[in-house]
């Protein structure tokens, strides 16, 4: 037998390997100093009270008889499709629940969405980038082109005319960047998509973070229900990472050669999914309620909150950055022309801060740096005033 050689081709990521490793040894020979954490890609507040209780009645009902129940339905119940098509009413972008699939997270959907796409497609990915698009694709054997993000388009990568693309990755607002792409921006995608026959796969896991008038969904672009896809998560709008659940949104009538994309996807994940747990589909619907909206819109702001204190310290410093308005992440260039890994090592021996280098996420990321807004408070306030110690001398 032989393995699928497209996986030779991986790059091995050694970025939080590395970046524990040097954090241990830091820590093992400075055990008096305090280390703080800022890189954290993970959530640190609880699940919402109302979240909660529509979880633990979900179980109840799965230990009773006459409310027990099996598999469902592949695309998710419909109370939190109607719930999800809701939502997305409420910032004025219509889709409806049957163009709705709830799954358990945005990484697998984003992750198996090629399933249905030839390998001789061309994949677009923006660079710096989130690595699940352009490791599914290398798994698949299918070649990559890179559109640059930089300081020059404010890390909202643009497409080229003379790049040919057939499947587009887009995220925004963006991991690592932070930054989020405007409604006059991703008109230009749409556009380029719709020219080149292309299908848009766009990532809005941080929608509930943007704070000015930035599209929360592609949707609410006119010609984005002809080329794109939309792929959603709970995991960071209300503290499901380890919950999992996440929505996927395909325009009813978006059609490529000749199929229907929504019927290949319903296909594929009849196929090869069996859906996402009652409980957890119960605790998802309660994120959507007026009462759920309140609750994590309380841990939202906490979040918002820290990245102000971040970004308002590099404000004062002077250091060019992007993000921490619309996003839990800041993403900043580092002082005086270091590399990544020179000042995350600076940072680290200097302020005891961890920060995430940026050339982990690709080439354009080079001497730049992300910190996030996950941590707690109090830790922030103290790591932002060590850093503004250290780079104002
Ligand atoms: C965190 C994150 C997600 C969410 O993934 P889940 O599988 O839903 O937890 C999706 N996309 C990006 C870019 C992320 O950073």
């Amino acid at each position: 037998m032989k393995i699928n050689h497209n996986y030779d081709n991986l790059v091995p990521n050694y970025l939080f390997a590395e970046i524990a490793k040097r954090t241990n040894k830091f820590i093992a020979e400075n055990p008096d100093k305090k280390v703080i954490k800022l890189g954290i890609g993970d959530v640190t507040l609880p699940l919402a009270p109302v979240v909660v209780e529509a979880f633990k009645k979900g179980i109840d009902e799965l230990g009773e008889k006459a409310t027990f129940k099996g598999y469902p339905d592949y695309e998710g119940y419909e109370f939190v499709r109607q719930a999800v098509s809701d939502y997305y009413a409420s910032f004025g972008v219509a889709v409806d629940k049957d163009e709705i699939l709830i799954n358990d997270g945005a990484k697998s959907d984003t992750g198996n969405f090629g399933d249905i796409f030839a390998q001789d497609n061309i994949v677009l990915v923006t660079d710096p980038v989130y690595p699940v698009y352009v490791d599914s694709n290398i798994m698949s054997g299918r070649e990559i082109v890179l559109a640059p993000a930089t300081k020059e388009n404010g890390f909202c990568a643009m497409p080229d005319e003379n790049v040919k693309a057939d499947i587009i990755y887009l995220c925004s607002p963006n991991n690592p960047t932070g930054s989020a792409y405007t409604a006059d921006q991703l008109k230009v995608w749409i556009d380029y998509a719709l020219k080149n026959d292309a299908i848009i796969l766009y990532d809005c896991a941080y929608e509930a973070f943007i704070t000015d008038d930035c599209p929360r969904s592609i949707f609410a672009i006119e010609g984005a229900r002809q080329c794109a896809i939309e792929f959603c998560s709970l995991s960071k709008t209300a503290g499901f990472t380890g919950t999992r659940c996440g929505y996927t949104v395909i325009p009813k009538e978006l059609e490529r050669d000749g199929h229907n994309i929504y019927k290949l996807w319903y296909r594929r994940e009849a196929t090869k999914f069996n859906g996402v747990s009652y409980p957890v589909q119960c605790a998802a619907a309660a994120v959507f309620s007026e009462e759920g909206q309140k609750q994590i819109k309380e841990n939202l702001s906490y979040y918002k909150e820290n990245a102000k204190i971040i970004s308002s310290a590099l404000d004062e410093l002077g250091i060019y950055y992007t993000g921490g308005k619309n996003s839990p992440y800041i993403w900043l260039e580092c002082p005086n022309g270091m590399g990544s890994w020179e000042f995350f090592d600076y940072l680290l021996e200097n302020a005891n801060v961890v920060g995430t280098p940026g050339e982990g996420f690709g080439e354009c990321g080079k001497g730049y740096f992300r910190l996030t807004s996950f941590g707690d408070r109090e830790n922030t306030v103290e790591a932002v005033e060590r850093i503004k110690k250290l780079l104002s001398k």
